[in-house]
């Protein structure tokens, strides 16, 4: 896996040289609580490997920062009184990603703080459905 890098937030607290609220652990994967957070019980969870964005992680540190998410939501929810939550997720820094090592946040909407986001629908037309499906299968089948 990509060796944590000295300057980063989030592999220092990995390797405990910043302190942070930990909730869960295990080989791959760290979550705590956030130190900004949008809502009471906002927390991360994140990958020990240093990798910047989603799309870079492999399948193993994916699936186990993935498997941690119903358990400490749950968890959360239960602590919090939260009825409801958001998963985020930002890669890269026009999409809102501050912290280059990938992070995905668990956010309770708890005493109306919440996340908020801006959802625009379009209308998805039918032609440009089947090209854009077709370019996006033919380079998924290429990986
Ligand atoms: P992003 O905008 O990159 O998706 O979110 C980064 C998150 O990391 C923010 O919510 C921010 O509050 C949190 N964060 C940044 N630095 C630290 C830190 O040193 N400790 C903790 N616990 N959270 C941090
Ligand atoms: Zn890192």
């Amino acid at each position: 896996m990509p060796e944590p890098t000295d300057d980063c937030i989030f592999c220092r607290i990995i390797r405990g040289e910043l302190p942070c609220h930990r909730l869960y652990e295990d080989n791959h994967v760290l979550s705590f609580l956030d130190i900004g957070p949008i809502s009471h019980g906002h927390c991360l969870i994140i990958p020990k490997a240093h990798v910047e964005r989603f799309d870079q992680l492999d399948a193993t540190a994916s699936g186990a920062c993935l498997a941690v998410v119903p358990r400490l939501s749950a968890a959360v929810m239960s602590a919090t009184g939260a009825l409801s939550w958001n998963l985020l997720q930002n890669n890269g820094a026009e999409a809102g990603q501050v912290v280059p090592h990938v992070h995905f946040h668990i956010i309770p909407n708890v005493d109306g703080r919440r996340l908020r986001f801006e959802w625009t629908p379009g209308q998805l037309d039918a032609d440009a459905g089947k090209d854009l499906a077709a370019k996006i299968t033919h380079t998924l089948n290429q990986t």
